[in-house]
């Protein structure tokens, strides 16, 4: 048995992080295409003294305790953390990473994708070309909402909320509301941006989309009576994740036009069972949780997390460390 630290890697990542891992490591690479299921897990971090880890990870106390008191650093292969009992770490040093920034462009872009395709009725328009429903040039057909001018809600003006409004701001000159828990100067001078109290974002906003982190107190931030105070042109767009929003909630308001359309690249539970009653909406776009999926994004987070797992070992600051 080799004497260099042991790393557990829990899915296939990018080489070019892999690698750099390997130089000083002893790593297992889960190589499944799936997460490993949880009794696996428990048994492929035990010993181990790094762990790159993914959202679909539930990284808490029984992980800690049997990975054992080797362990030294948790390296999320993601920003959001919410998988991980950050204070469990904590009190037993573990120290704990993720991947900011680099994704940010990448997330901000499938933000911008959703809203436009939600918009502008792709779901229903695109299935009309395969399944035949495309008979002629239709005046009525798959009218949309247009974008310039109109009044966008961030909810979390942080990395990935500002890239967005500035998308929205520079692309289609919208004016921007935000929430976050601090004011941002820099926002408001160089966007525009204006911070507001969630009810007014919700009633004043065309489009309102989520950037804050999965906690306790954004979990179903987005439930029946905020779906209620939402514009019935608005469009809902959701790269944060799934939890922020309550499912059942949105399924009732698209259904019942309380809000003209969604777009989602986060749901509960991921995946989303193909019998979703989400997915037999024609106003709800739907993506794999595909916000960070560029080469350059997924390469940038796989050094991330290497950087961070080496640290750790070392006993350094981590790079990138969470919180
Ligand atoms: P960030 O820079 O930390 O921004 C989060 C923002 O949310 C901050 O501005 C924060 O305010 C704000 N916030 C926190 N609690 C809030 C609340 N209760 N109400 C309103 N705003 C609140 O994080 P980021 O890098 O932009 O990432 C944001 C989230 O996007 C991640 O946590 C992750 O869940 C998600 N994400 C998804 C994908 C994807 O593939 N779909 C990819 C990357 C990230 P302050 O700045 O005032 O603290």
């Amino acid at each position: 048995m080799s004497d260099k630290p042991r790393v557990f890697v829990s899915r296939v990542i990018p080489d070019v992080g892999l690698d750099r891992l390997r130089e000083h490591c002893d790593v297992e690479v889960w190589p499944k295409p799936t997460p490993p299921r949880r009794d696996t897990l428990l048994d492929k971090v035990r010993g181990c003294h790094g762990l790159v880890t993914m959202l679909s990870d539930k990284i808490d106390e029984s992980v800690l305790n049997t990975a054992g008191d080797g362990l030294k650093v948790v390296a999320n292969y993601a920003v959001g953390y919410n998988n991980i009992d950050v204070a469990a770490c904590r009190e037993r040093g573990v120290a704990v990473g993720n991947t900011p920034d680099v994704l940010t462009d990448a997330t901000a872009d499938v933000a911008a994708l959703l809203m436009l395709a939600a918009a502008r009725c792709v779901t229903p328009a695109a299935a009309s070309v395969r399944d035949g429903g495309w008979k002629t040039w239709a005046p009525m057909d798959h009218l949309g909402v247009e974008l310039v001018g109109k009044t966008v809600g961030v909810i979390g003006l942080g990395r990935i909320g500002r890239a967005f409004a500035e998308r929205c701001r520079g692309g289609w000159g919208m004016n921007v509301l935000y929430t976050a828990n601090s004011p941002k100067p820099d926002a408001d001078r160089d966007l525009g941006a204006r911070r507001v109290e969630l009810d007014e974002l919700l009633a004043e906003s065309d489009f309102v989309s989520l950037h804050c982190p999965l906690t306790e107190a954004t979990a179903h931030l987005i439930d029946a009576p905020a779906l209620a105070r939402m514009k019935p042109t608005a469009v809902l767009v959701n790269t944060a994740r799934g939890e922020v929003i309550d499912q059942e909630a949105l399924h009732a308001a698209l259904k019942e036009n309380v809000i003209f359309a969604a777009g989602l690249d986060v749901t509960t539970p991921e995946p989303l069972p193909t019998d979703s009653p989400l997915l037999g909406l024609s106003n709800c776009v739907v993506l794999p949780h595909i916000g960070s999926a560029t080469r350059h994004a997924r390469g940038g987070m796989a050094i991330m997390a290497a950087d961070n797992v080496l640290a750790g070992l070392a006993g350094h600051p981590l790079p990138h460390p969470v919180g």
